[in-house]
Protein backbone atom coordinates (compact mmCIF):
# COMPACT_ATOMS: atom_id res chain seq x y z
CA UNK A 1 0.00 0.00 0.00
CA UNK A 2 1.11 3.65 -0.55
CA UNK A 3 0.96 5.10 2.54
CA UNK A 4 1.24 8.72 1.22
CA UNK A 5 -1.39 8.26 -0.78
CA UNK A 6 -3.80 6.51 1.67
CA UNK A 7 -3.03 9.67 4.20
CA UNK A 8 -4.11 11.62 1.71
CA UNK A 9 -7.28 9.88 1.03
CA UNK A 10 -7.94 10.21 4.88
CA UNK A 11 -8.19 14.04 4.86
CA UNK A 12 -10.26 14.03 2.58
CA UNK A 13 -12.36 11.73 4.53
CA UNK A 14 -11.83 13.82 7.51
CA UNK A 15 -12.02 16.79 6.94
CA UNK A 16 -11.62 19.45 9.72
CA UNK A 17 -9.71 16.42 12.16
CA UNK A 18 -5.97 17.42 12.25
CA UNK A 19 -5.31 15.85 15.30
CA UNK A 20 -6.53 12.76 14.43
CA UNK A 21 -5.11 12.85 10.93
CA UNK A 22 -1.64 13.41 12.68
CA UNK A 23 -2.31 10.29 15.35
CA UNK A 24 -3.14 8.54 12.39
CA UNK A 25 0.15 9.18 10.01
CA UNK A 26 2.24 8.90 13.33
CA UNK A 27 1.09 5.67 13.38
CA UNK A 28 1.18 4.48 10.09
CA UNK A 29 4.55 6.07 9.83
CA UNK A 30 5.51 3.58 12.48
CA UNK A 31 4.12 0.45 11.63
CA UNK A 32 4.39 0.62 7.94
CA UNK A 33 6.92 -1.96 7.76
CA UNK A 34 5.11 -4.36 9.24
CA UNK A 35 2.11 -3.19 7.19
CA UNK A 36 3.64 -3.96 3.95
CA UNK A 37 5.75 -7.05 4.06
CA UNK A 38 2.49 -8.63 5.68
CA UNK A 39 0.43 -9.87 2.44
CA UNK A 40 -2.36 -11.25 5.66
CA UNK A 41 -2.93 -8.23 7.06
CA UNK A 42 -3.10 -6.03 3.85
CA UNK A 43 -5.90 -8.68 2.58
CA UNK A 44 -7.89 -8.14 5.68
CA UNK A 45 -7.70 -4.42 5.41
CA UNK A 46 -5.94 -4.25 8.91
CA UNK A 47 -5.12 -0.39 8.04
CA UNK A 48 -7.98 1.07 6.67
CA UNK A 49 -10.61 -1.45 9.30
CA UNK A 50 -8.21 0.57 12.17
CA UNK A 51 -8.11 3.87 10.60
CA UNK A 52 -11.99 3.85 10.93
CA UNK A 53 -13.98 3.90 14.51
CA UNK A 54 -16.45 1.08 14.95
CA UNK A 55 -19.42 3.94 15.16
CA UNK A 56 -19.37 7.47 16.08
CA UNK A 57 -22.44 8.86 18.34
CA UNK A 58 -22.82 12.89 18.55
CA UNK A 59 -25.54 14.08 20.72
CA UNK A 60 -27.22 17.72 22.12
CA UNK A 61 -27.27 17.71 25.51
CA UNK A 62 -30.04 20.63 27.03
CA UNK A 63 -29.54 21.72 30.25
CA UNK A 64 -30.75 24.79 32.42
CA UNK A 65 -28.42 27.13 34.47
CA UNK A 66 -28.90 29.12 37.88
CA UNK A 67 -30.54 31.83 35.60
CA UNK A 68 -33.01 29.52 34.40
CA UNK A 69 -31.32 30.17 30.57
CA UNK A 70 -31.46 26.72 28.86
CA UNK A 71 -28.25 26.11 27.13
CA UNK A 72 -27.06 23.63 24.44
CA UNK A 73 -24.11 21.59 24.25
CA UNK A 74 -22.84 18.97 22.25
CA UNK A 75 -21.89 15.34 23.23
CA UNK A 76 -19.93 13.01 22.07
CA UNK A 77 -18.94 8.93 21.90
CA UNK A 78 -16.74 7.40 20.03
CA UNK A 79 -16.58 3.75 20.56
CA UNK A 80 -13.44 2.90 18.58
CA UNK A 81 -12.30 -0.55 18.78
CA UNK A 82 -13.78 -4.06 20.88
CA UNK A 83 -11.35 -6.25 19.70
CA UNK A 84 -9.50 -7.00 23.01
CA UNK A 85 -12.41 -5.91 25.28
CA UNK A 86 -15.74 -3.97 25.84
CA UNK A 87 -15.06 -0.21 24.83
CA UNK A 88 -13.25 1.94 27.52
CA UNK A 89 -11.98 5.34 27.69
CA UNK A 90 -12.48 8.54 29.44
CA UNK A 91 -15.24 11.58 29.21
CA UNK A 92 -14.09 15.25 28.34
CA UNK A 93 -15.50 18.11 29.54
CA UNK A 94 -13.65 21.08 28.04
CA UNK A 95 -15.29 24.04 25.50
CA UNK A 96 -12.95 23.55 22.94
CA UNK A 97 -13.82 19.65 22.29
CA UNK A 98 -14.71 18.51 18.73
CA UNK A 99 -15.17 15.67 16.81
CA UNK A 100 -11.87 15.31 15.83
CA UNK A 101 -9.78 15.90 19.02
CA UNK A 102 -12.34 12.93 20.38
CA UNK A 103 -11.09 10.58 17.66
CA UNK A 104 -7.67 11.22 17.96
CA UNK A 105 -8.08 10.31 21.86
CA UNK A 106 -9.84 7.69 20.78
CA UNK A 107 -7.17 6.15 18.64
CA UNK A 108 -4.20 6.82 20.84
CA UNK A 109 -6.56 4.85 23.28
CA UNK A 110 -6.41 1.84 21.17
CA UNK A 111 -3.14 1.78 21.81
CA UNK A 112 -2.54 2.90 25.29
CA UNK A 113 -4.93 -0.18 26.41
CA UNK A 114 -3.61 -2.64 24.16
CA UNK A 115 -0.05 -1.80 26.17
CA UNK A 116 -1.68 -2.49 29.54
CA UNK A 117 -2.04 -6.39 28.31
CA UNK A 118 -5.38 -5.85 30.34
CA UNK A 119 -8.91 -6.58 28.08
CA UNK A 120 -10.35 -2.89 27.25
CA UNK A 121 -10.93 -1.78 23.75
CA UNK A 122 -11.05 1.86 23.27
CA UNK A 123 -13.29 4.45 23.21
CA UNK A 124 -13.34 8.36 24.22
CA UNK A 125 -16.21 10.84 24.38
CA UNK A 126 -17.16 14.56 26.14
CA UNK A 127 -18.90 17.35 25.72
CA UNK A 128 -17.70 20.99 24.91
CA UNK A 129 -18.87 21.84 28.01
CA UNK A 130 -16.74 24.08 30.41
CA UNK A 131 -16.75 23.22 33.87
CA UNK A 132 -15.14 26.29 34.54
CA UNK A 133 -17.14 28.43 36.76
CA UNK A 134 -20.21 26.30 37.30
CA UNK A 135 -22.02 25.74 39.95
CA UNK A 136 -22.21 22.81 41.60
CA UNK A 137 -26.52 22.33 40.41
CA UNK A 138 -25.05 23.12 37.13
CA UNK A 139 -22.67 20.52 36.74
CA UNK A 140 -25.21 17.77 37.63
CA UNK A 141 -28.08 19.08 35.73
CA UNK A 142 -25.19 18.98 32.62
CA UNK A 143 -24.43 15.62 33.69
CA UNK A 144 -27.68 14.89 34.28
CA UNK A 145 -28.84 15.38 30.78
CA UNK A 146 -25.48 14.20 29.06
CA UNK A 147 -26.46 10.83 30.72
CA UNK A 148 -29.89 10.93 28.86
CA UNK A 149 -28.35 10.51 25.49
CA UNK A 150 -25.70 8.22 26.92
CA UNK A 151 -27.26 5.67 28.71
CA UNK A 152 -28.05 3.22 26.51
CA UNK A 153 -24.93 3.39 24.58
CA UNK A 154 -23.04 2.04 27.36
CA UNK A 155 -22.59 -1.20 29.79
CA UNK A 156 -20.11 -2.86 31.74
CA UNK A 157 -19.69 -5.40 28.81
CA UNK A 158 -20.18 -3.04 26.15
CA UNK A 159 -18.34 0.65 27.11
CA UNK A 160 -17.14 1.49 29.89
CA UNK A 161 -16.30 5.13 30.33
CA UNK A 162 -14.17 6.87 32.46
CA UNK A 163 -12.34 10.34 33.68
CA UNK A 164 -10.13 12.71 31.86
CA UNK A 165 -9.90 16.59 31.83
CA UNK A 166 -12.79 18.50 33.07
CA UNK A 167 -14.43 15.32 34.37
CA UNK A 168 -13.33 13.30 38.03
CA UNK A 169 -14.92 11.62 40.55
CA UNK A 170 -17.63 14.38 41.18
CA UNK A 171 -18.75 13.92 37.59
CA UNK A 172 -18.95 10.37 37.40
CA UNK A 173 -21.11 10.32 40.64
CA UNK A 174 -23.26 12.42 38.98
CA UNK A 175 -22.88 10.43 35.55
CA UNK A 176 -23.74 6.82 37.68
CA UNK A 177 -26.73 8.45 40.17
CA UNK A 178 -28.54 8.83 36.73
CA UNK A 179 -27.36 5.86 34.94
CA UNK A 180 -28.75 3.84 37.91
CA UNK A 181 -31.88 5.63 38.24
CA UNK A 182 -32.13 5.20 34.17
CA UNK A 183 -31.57 1.05 33.93
CA UNK A 184 -31.92 0.39 37.70
CA UNK A 185 -29.14 -1.52 37.32
CA UNK A 186 -25.85 -0.93 39.93
CA UNK A 187 -22.91 -1.99 37.79
CA UNK A 188 -19.38 -1.15 37.53
CA UNK A 189 -20.06 0.66 34.64
CA UNK A 190 -17.75 3.77 35.33
CA UNK A 191 -14.44 3.62 36.64
CA UNK A 192 -13.11 6.59 38.76
CA UNK A 193 -15.61 5.77 40.92
CA UNK A 194 -15.85 7.40 44.64
CA UNK A 195 -13.94 5.27 47.49
CA UNK A 196 -17.06 4.36 49.05
CA UNK A 197 -19.13 3.42 45.88
CA UNK A 198 -16.58 0.55 44.09
CA UNK A 199 -14.06 3.28 43.17
CA UNK A 200 -9.95 2.18 43.60
CA UNK A 201 -7.23 3.66 45.43
CA UNK A 202 -4.64 4.89 43.39
CA UNK A 203 -6.82 5.89 40.71
CA UNK A 204 -6.18 9.61 41.15
CA UNK A 205 -3.05 9.36 41.18
CA UNK A 206 -2.84 6.69 38.55
CA UNK A 207 -1.31 8.13 35.17
CA UNK A 208 1.00 10.34 37.54
CA UNK A 209 2.61 7.12 39.21
CA UNK A 210 2.69 5.08 36.00
CA UNK A 211 4.72 7.92 34.35
CA UNK A 212 7.76 7.76 36.97
CA UNK A 213 7.48 3.91 36.88
CA UNK A 214 8.01 4.41 33.15
CA UNK A 215 10.62 6.48 33.63
CA UNK A 216 11.91 4.49 36.62
CA UNK A 217 12.22 1.97 34.57
CA UNK A 218 13.97 3.45 31.81
CA UNK A 219 16.48 4.99 33.81
CA UNK A 220 17.75 1.94 35.65
CA UNK A 221 18.07 0.28 32.33
CA UNK A 222 20.93 3.17 31.93
CA UNK A 223 22.17 2.66 35.36
CA UNK A 224 20.85 6.07 36.49
CA UNK A 225 18.56 7.03 39.14
CA UNK A 226 15.55 9.89 39.68
CA UNK A 227 17.46 10.77 43.02
CA UNK A 228 18.54 14.41 42.17
CA UNK A 229 17.07 14.86 38.79
CA UNK A 230 15.51 18.27 38.07
CA UNK A 231 12.56 18.06 36.40
CA UNK A 232 10.20 20.76 34.80
CA UNK A 233 6.31 20.23 34.33
CA UNK A 234 3.61 21.70 32.71
CA UNK A 235 -0.36 21.72 33.92
CA UNK A 236 -1.45 21.22 37.22
CA UNK A 237 -4.05 18.77 37.20
CA UNK A 238 -4.47 15.30 38.14
CA UNK A 239 -1.48 14.25 35.81
CA UNK A 240 0.62 16.79 37.16
CA UNK A 241 -0.06 16.45 40.65
CA UNK A 242 0.37 12.28 40.29
CA UNK A 243 3.66 13.07 38.05
CA UNK A 244 5.08 15.64 41.49
CA UNK A 245 3.92 13.41 44.16
CA UNK A 246 5.43 10.45 43.11
CA UNK A 247 9.12 12.17 41.97
CA UNK A 248 9.69 14.10 44.63
CA UNK A 249 9.21 10.71 47.03
CA UNK A 250 11.50 9.18 44.43
CA UNK A 251 14.58 12.01 45.30
CA UNK A 252 13.71 14.54 42.28
CA UNK A 253 13.39 18.06 42.45
CA UNK A 254 10.50 19.46 39.84
CA UNK A 255 10.81 23.29 39.80
CA UNK A 256 8.04 24.39 37.38
CA UNK A 257 3.68 23.91 36.96
CA UNK A 258 1.91 25.58 34.33
CA UNK A 259 -1.59 27.09 33.19
CA UNK A 260 -3.02 29.09 30.89
CA UNK A 261 -2.02 32.11 32.51
CA UNK A 262 1.72 31.12 32.49
CA UNK A 263 3.91 29.15 34.58
CA UNK A 264 5.30 28.79 38.12
CA UNK A 265 9.26 28.51 39.11
CA UNK A 266 10.05 27.04 42.38
CA UNK A 267 13.46 26.75 42.30
CA UNK A 268 13.34 25.28 45.89
CA UNK A 269 10.86 22.67 44.00
CA UNK A 270 7.18 21.48 44.89
CA UNK A 271 7.15 19.48 47.96
CA UNK A 272 5.03 18.80 50.89
CA UNK A 273 2.46 21.49 51.63
CA UNK A 274 3.12 22.86 47.67
CA UNK A 275 1.66 19.69 46.36
CA UNK A 276 -1.52 19.50 48.60
CA UNK A 277 -1.88 22.94 47.33
CA UNK A 278 -2.41 21.88 43.57
CA UNK A 279 -5.24 20.08 44.56
CA UNK A 280 -6.32 23.08 46.74
CA UNK A 281 -5.69 25.70 43.71
CA UNK A 282 -7.49 23.50 41.02
CA UNK A 283 -10.61 23.48 43.23
CA UNK A 284 -10.96 27.23 44.08
CA UNK A 285 -9.34 29.38 41.56
CA UNK A 286 -10.79 28.35 37.92
CA UNK A 287 -7.14 27.21 36.06
CA UNK A 288 -4.68 29.61 36.89
CA UNK A 289 -1.52 29.31 38.63
CA UNK A 290 -0.78 32.63 39.50
CA UNK A 291 -2.10 31.98 42.60
CA UNK A 292 0.91 30.01 43.70
CA UNK A 293 3.09 32.59 43.81
CA UNK A 294 1.23 34.87 46.70
CA UNK A 295 0.79 31.63 48.68
CA UNK A 296 4.52 30.81 48.91
CA UNK A 297 7.39 33.62 48.91
CA UNK A 298 10.81 32.45 46.54
CA UNK A 299 8.43 31.78 43.84
CA UNK A 300 7.88 33.51 40.69
CA UNK A 301 4.74 33.82 38.18
CA UNK A 302 6.00 33.92 34.89
CA UNK A 303 2.91 35.55 32.69
CA UNK A 304 2.01 34.03 28.91
CA UNK A 305 4.99 31.85 28.72
CA UNK A 306 6.09 28.29 29.09
CA UNK A 307 7.88 26.40 31.35
CA UNK A 308 10.24 24.62 28.40
CA UNK A 309 12.36 27.91 29.34
CA UNK A 310 14.26 26.76 32.79
CA UNK A 311 16.86 23.93 32.22
CA UNK A 312 16.11 20.83 33.54
CA UNK A 313 17.56 17.20 32.50
CA UNK A 314 13.36 15.40 32.20
CA UNK A 315 10.62 17.62 30.80
CA UNK A 316 7.06 16.13 31.53
CA UNK A 317 4.07 18.09 29.66
CA UNK A 318 0.85 17.15 30.75
CA UNK A 319 -1.28 19.76 30.25
CA UNK A 320 -3.19 19.25 26.51
CA UNK A 321 -2.46 18.15 22.96
CA UNK A 322 0.35 19.66 20.87
CA UNK A 323 1.52 22.10 23.76
CA UNK A 324 4.98 21.73 22.84
CA UNK A 325 5.98 22.87 19.64
CA UNK A 326 9.30 23.22 17.71
CA UNK A 327 10.76 26.28 19.28
CA UNK A 328 9.78 24.86 22.80
CA UNK A 329 11.84 21.53 22.16
CA UNK A 330 14.52 23.81 20.31
CA UNK A 331 14.80 25.37 24.28
CA UNK A 332 14.73 22.40 25.87
CA UNK A 333 17.50 20.76 24.03
CA UNK A 334 19.45 24.31 24.61
CA UNK A 335 18.80 23.79 27.82
CA UNK A 336 20.47 20.31 28.58
CA UNK A 337 16.80 18.47 29.01
CA UNK A 338 17.89 14.33 27.85
CA UNK A 339 14.74 12.99 28.30
CA UNK A 340 10.80 14.35 27.26
CA UNK A 341 7.66 11.87 28.83
CA UNK A 342 4.47 13.08 27.82
CA UNK A 343 2.40 13.15 30.42
CA UNK A 344 -0.96 14.74 28.26
CA UNK A 345 -2.40 12.65 25.07
CA UNK A 346 -0.18 13.87 22.63
CA UNK A 347 1.05 17.11 23.54
CA UNK A 348 4.20 17.36 21.75
CA UNK A 349 3.94 18.32 17.67
CA UNK A 350 5.17 16.29 15.07
CA UNK A 351 7.66 19.16 14.35
CA UNK A 352 8.80 19.29 18.13
CA UNK A 353 9.34 15.22 17.99
CA UNK A 354 11.39 15.70 14.58
CA UNK A 355 13.66 18.19 16.60
CA UNK A 356 14.13 16.12 19.41
CA UNK A 357 15.15 12.93 17.57
CA UNK A 358 17.71 14.70 15.23
CA UNK A 359 18.77 16.00 18.96
CA UNK A 360 19.02 12.92 20.27
CA UNK A 361 16.94 13.02 22.93
CA UNK A 362 15.37 10.44 24.32
CA UNK A 363 11.24 11.13 23.56
CA UNK A 364 9.02 8.56 25.13
CA UNK A 365 5.32 9.16 23.49
CA UNK A 366 2.07 9.39 26.03
CA UNK A 367 0.25 6.36 24.79
CA UNK A 368 3.18 4.18 26.86
CA UNK A 369 4.17 6.53 29.48
CA UNK A 370 0.15 7.45 30.65
CA UNK A 371 -1.16 4.48 30.61
CA UNK A 372 -1.21 3.30 34.08
CA UNK A 373 -4.84 6.29 34.53
CA UNK A 374 -6.47 3.42 32.13
CA UNK A 375 -4.41 0.45 33.41
CA UNK A 376 -5.72 1.14 37.24
CA UNK A 377 -9.19 1.73 35.82
CA UNK A 378 -9.02 -2.11 34.30
CA UNK A 379 -7.80 -2.77 37.95
CA UNK A 380 -11.01 -1.03 39.12
CA UNK A 381 -12.89 -2.88 36.96
CA UNK A 382 -11.18 -6.46 38.00
CA UNK A 383 -11.91 -5.49 41.62
CA UNK A 384 -16.01 -4.57 40.69
CA UNK A 385 -16.44 -7.66 38.73
CA UNK A 386 -15.16 -9.98 42.21
CA UNK A 387 -16.56 -7.67 45.00
CA UNK A 388 -13.68 -6.54 46.50
CA UNK A 389 -11.60 -4.05 47.29
CA UNK A 390 -7.47 -4.20 47.12
CA UNK A 391 -5.31 -2.37 49.49
CA UNK A 392 -3.53 0.73 48.24
CA UNK A 393 0.05 -1.69 48.23
CA UNK A 394 -1.82 -4.22 45.85
CA UNK A 395 -3.06 -1.41 43.36
CA UNK A 396 0.38 0.64 43.46
CA UNK A 397 2.62 -2.65 43.06
CA UNK A 398 0.40 -3.85 40.08
CA UNK A 399 0.49 -0.92 38.39
CA UNK A 400 4.02 -0.34 38.59
CA UNK A 401 4.85 -4.30 37.26
CA UNK A 402 1.79 -2.96 34.60
CA UNK A 403 4.48 0.09 33.72
CA UNK A 404 7.53 -1.94 33.65
CA UNK A 405 5.97 -4.25 31.00
CA UNK A 406 5.40 -1.39 28.87
CA UNK A 407 8.46 -0.36 29.14
CA UNK A 408 10.09 -3.36 28.38
CA UNK A 409 7.49 -3.75 25.20
CA UNK A 410 8.72 -0.74 24.16
CA UNK A 411 12.04 -1.70 24.20
CA UNK A 412 11.65 -4.88 22.72
CA UNK A 413 9.49 -3.65 19.51
CA UNK A 414 11.22 -0.51 18.89
CA UNK A 415 15.30 -1.74 19.11
CA UNK A 416 16.57 0.36 16.28
CA UNK A 417 19.68 -1.51 14.31
CA UNK A 418 21.83 1.28 15.79
CA UNK A 419 20.93 -0.33 19.35
CA UNK A 420 19.12 3.13 19.97
CA UNK A 421 15.61 2.71 21.36
CA UNK A 422 12.44 4.20 19.15
CA UNK A 423 9.96 4.50 21.96
CA UNK A 424 7.53 5.81 19.58
CA UNK A 425 7.96 2.62 16.93
CA UNK A 426 8.00 0.54 19.89
CA UNK A 427 4.95 1.71 21.36
CA UNK A 428 2.73 1.76 18.17
CA UNK A 429 3.71 -2.24 17.26
CA UNK A 430 3.32 -3.72 20.27
CA UNK A 431 0.16 -2.24 20.94
CA UNK A 432 -0.64 -2.89 16.93
CA UNK A 433 0.23 -6.59 17.32
CA UNK A 434 -2.24 -7.48 19.76
CA UNK A 435 -5.02 -5.77 18.47
CA UNK A 436 -4.19 -7.05 15.12
CA UNK A 437 -4.05 -10.95 16.23
CA UNK A 438 -7.23 -10.24 18.05
CA UNK A 439 -9.00 -8.80 15.09
CA UNK A 440 -7.63 -11.94 12.77
CA UNK A 441 -8.99 -14.12 15.32
CA UNK A 442 -12.66 -12.26 15.28
CA UNK A 443 -12.92 -12.43 11.76
CA UNK A 444 -13.90 -9.49 9.80
CA UNK A 445 -16.79 -7.69 11.71
N1 LIG B 1 -8.56 9.43 30.14
C1 LIG B 1 -7.71 8.52 30.82
C2 LIG B 1 -6.68 7.99 29.85
O1 LIG B 1 -6.20 8.65 29.10
C3 LIG B 1 -8.43 7.42 31.52
C4 LIG B 1 -9.42 6.68 30.73
C5 LIG B 1 -10.19 5.68 31.55
O2 LIG B 1 -9.88 5.46 32.70
O3 LIG B 1 -11.11 5.12 30.98
O4 LIG B 1 -6.23 6.96 29.73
Amino acid sequence: MNIEKYLLDLEYKNPGEPEFLQSLREFLMSTREYLSDDFRLENAAILERLSEPDRVFMFKVPWTNDQGKVVVNRGYRVQYNNALGPYKGGLRFHPMLNLGTVKMLAFEQLFKNSLTSLPMGAAMGGADFDPKGKTEGEIMRFCQSFMLELWDLIGADVDVPGIDLGVGTREIGYLFGMYKKLTRRYSGVFTGKGLEWGGSLIRPEAAGYGIIYFLEALLNNRQEALQGKTITVSGFGNVAWGVISKAVELGAKVITISGPDGYIYDPDGITGEKINYLLEMRATHNDIVRPYSFEFPGTQFVEGKKPWERACDIAIPCAIQNELNAGDARQLVANGCRIVVEGANMPCTPEAQELMETHALTFIPGKAANAGGVAVSGLELAQNTVKLNWTRDEVDARLKEIMTGIYHLCVKHGKQPNGQIDFVKGANVAAFLRVVEAMMDQGVV
